[in-house]
């Protein structure tokens, strides 16, 4: 069940599995060393040896790429050509994905690369240019899914601006929740934002 998993991460894919479709395009705006990217990848893809689904996942760092390609090299072999990735900004995202494209989700795991240079991270000012090239790209019955660390320096002010986003959305559209728990105050916040069909 959803709140028996220990990470925040995992929460979030729980909640994914609920809402991608095998086929779909999904977008991993901060791909990292490929975990999330893995796991999407795993719920687009359908039996067929073409790419039914794909995902689009971006990284500012080379590094990034770079752990993401040797993961799913290591993982799901010849499927790796059903990923896309790119070496830029995530507030770039709408130049890499085709216009007209239906994109199921966009996902987010905010902050720096486990393993790499704490000192790169992702700013609250891209971060919210990114969520509102997400809200224009995102197809009815899509989500936006933020996973927001609030430990390190910066991490409250980009939760803020996350939270401030998501409220601001209107309510006819969208269905904007987080989940905190409420006896681990430093563990990371999610921030799901549903855009409701037609
Ligand atoms: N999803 C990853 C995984 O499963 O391993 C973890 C992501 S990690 C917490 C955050 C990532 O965001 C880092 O790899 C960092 O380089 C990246 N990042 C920081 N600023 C960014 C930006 N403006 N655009 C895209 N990626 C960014």
């Amino acid at each position: 069940y959803l709140f028996g998993r220990k990470k925040a991460t995992e929460v979030a894919h729980v909640v994914w599995e609920q809402v991608i479709q095998k086929g779909d395009l999904v977008v991993d705006a901060t791909c990292g060393n490929g975990n999330d990217t893995l796991a999407m990848l795993k719920m687009v893809l359908d039996d067929s040896d073409a790419c039914g689904g794909h995902v689009y996942a971006m990284d500012i760092q080379k590094d990034a790429i770079e752990s993401t390609s040797s993961l799913l090299d290591q993982t799901v072999g010849s499927k790796e050509k059903c990923v896309k990735l790119f070496n830029v900004c995530h507030s770039k995202m709408e130049e890499i994905v085709p216009e007209n494209t239906r994109v199921r989700m966009v996902a987010f795991n905010l902050g720096y690369l486990p393993g790499g240079n704490k000192s790169i991270i992702t700013v609250s000012e891209t971060t919210l240019s990114a969520l509102k090239a997400a809200e224009r790209i995102l197809m009815p019955g899509g989500l936006i899914s933020v996973v927001v660390y609030i430990g390190h320096r910066g991490g409250r002010e980009e939760l803020q601006v996350v939270e401030a986003f998501g409220s601001g959305l209107p309510v006819n559209d969208w269905v904007c929740c987080k989940v905190q728990m409420l006896n681990r105050p430093l563990a990371p916040v999610l921030v799901f934002m549903f855009k409701r069909e037609n």
